[in-house]
């Protein structure tokens, strides 16, 4: 399938070759016509199947410029500033020559340039529920003329606590509209909110839901909670991690874990949503170019991540909603691209591995040898999954140990996987 038979004008197939994609997702194959046909649509999509082109691309081919003072016209809610940010990046390029104008409106920096950007009249709004609220009570921004609603990444919002934003801001935008509405996973709450907002909708899956792309190598450590750190340098010092997205479960681990790194010349930084967003914006970046090899991150920050080529996902900490592992490991293999996920999990994150092993509906394989495997035995598995996989070399002794931390900093070790 070609971008060609998806009902594009020459405009947007230039736009599209000029971006550089040469072949269609299965998410643009199959919401694309749709959405330019006018119809409501449902997109169950994992992060990273190319779902934000899907509504970006035929959006921006049916927005016409306006003469005068442009009102909004696309509103997209997105739960994090990253995700905004990228969504908002993604609608640029496509409109880049239909000289459309489009902002991103999200709390923790400034407000002065969000409503510069506003009063000089944007066709195109990619908002965060929080500050689109507050701009809307200070009125700067009226959502009237709205004619295409995307609400992204809609089990984030409500995860998060936004569905309520989410719900009053819907109140304020006109009832002939077009809507899109892109989730994860599809529980009964969102399916819920999805009969109440959109009319007769296009239901669109990427992927089955809630199984995870099939292209990532997916592998658990059984380890002990106080052995993670050095199973997390042994695994770095690969030449082969070059670029590695690690997941805490809190804030304070992820900063604590990327001083140590560091401090073990593993060039680390962490981000998360204490952190202003001049300082997330520049660790993202520095992650981007390559400068720094490793990124720790909480879930909430990550969400949305859109950076090419990470080589590893890997789990320091197993998340307690098993919704969060399919998003973190979709961090890896974007796009087609092949990826690795690693989770490490002690004694008591293995009641987590249960009921992320339910909802993915597949056994993850066990590194059975690896330096610091857990002294609990594995918990009996089925499947194949648990077939011995070698990783590095089998548990040192008490002494080896000893000997590996005392290895000059900094040194590589190749793991012969
Ligand atoms: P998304 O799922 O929208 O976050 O997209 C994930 C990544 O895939 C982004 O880096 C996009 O730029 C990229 N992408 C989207 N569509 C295509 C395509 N048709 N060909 C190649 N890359 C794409």
């Amino acid at each position: 399938m070609s971008f060609q038979n998806l009902q594009l004008n020459s405009g947007m197939l230039r736009a599209v070759k000029r971006v550089g994609y040469s072949e269609p997702t299965p998410i643009q194959v199959r919401s694309i016509p749709p959405i330019l046909d006018g119809r409501d649509l449902v997109g169950c999509a994992q992060t990273g199947s190319g779902k934000t082109a899907a509504f970006a691309v035929p959006i921006v081919q049916m927005l016409k410029p306006v003469k005068g003072k442009r009102p909004i016209r696309v509103l997209a809610l997105s739960p994090t500033r990253e995700l905004a940010a990228q969504i908002d990046e993604e609608f640029g390029k496509f409109s880049h020559e239909s000289s459309l104008r489009h902002t991103a409106i999200f709390g923790g920096v400034g407000q002065q340039p969000q409503v510069k950007a506003l009063q000089r009249g944007v066709d195109i709004v990619v908002a965060t529920p929080g500050r689109l609220q507050d701009l809307i009570n200070q009125g700067y921004i009226r959502l009237d003329r709205v004619e295409y609603f995307v609400l992204d990444e809609a089990d984030r919002m409500l995860d998060m606590g936004f569905i309520n934003d989410v719900e009053r801001i819907i109140k304020r935008l006109p009832k002939a509209r077009q809507t899109l509405l892109f989730s994860a996973t599809m529980p009964q709450a969102i399916q819920d909110l999805s009969r109440s907002i959109l009319i007769d909708p296009v239901k669109v899956e990427a992927n089955p839901q809630s199984t995870t792309v099939e292209t990532i190598e997916q592998s658990i450590y059984f380890v002990e909670g106080g052995d993670k750190r050095a199973l997390l340098k042994h695994i770095l010092r690969d030449p082969a991690s070059q670029r590695v997205l690690v997941f805490t479960r809190t804030k304070h681990r992820a900063n604590n874990l990327a001083k140590q790194l560091s401090r073990a010349r593993i060039p680390a930084e962490a981000i998360h949503g204490n952190k202003s967003q001049t300082a997330r914006t520049r660790a993202l970046a520095r992650f981007k170019s390559g400068h720094t090899p490793v990124l720790v991150a909480t879930d909430i920050a990550a969400r949305g991540l859109d950076i090419d080529s990470v080589t590893h996902v890997i789990n320091f900490d197993l998340p307690n909603i098993p919704e969060s592992y399919v998003h973190r490991i979709g961090r890896t293999a974007r796009a087609g691209a092949s990826g690795i996920a690693y989770s490490f999990c002690d004694v008591e994150e293995r009641k987590y591995l249960r009921e992320i092993e339910a909802l993915i509906r597949q056994p993850i394989e066990v590194v059975s040898e690896h330096p610091y495997v857990s002294a609990t035995p594995a918990p009996k598995r089925q499947n194949g999954a648990g077939k011995p996989r070698h990783n590095g070399a089998s548990k040192p002794s008490r002494q080896n140990r000893r000997r590996r931390s005392r290895r000059p900093r900094g040194s590589r070790q190749a793991r012969s996987a």
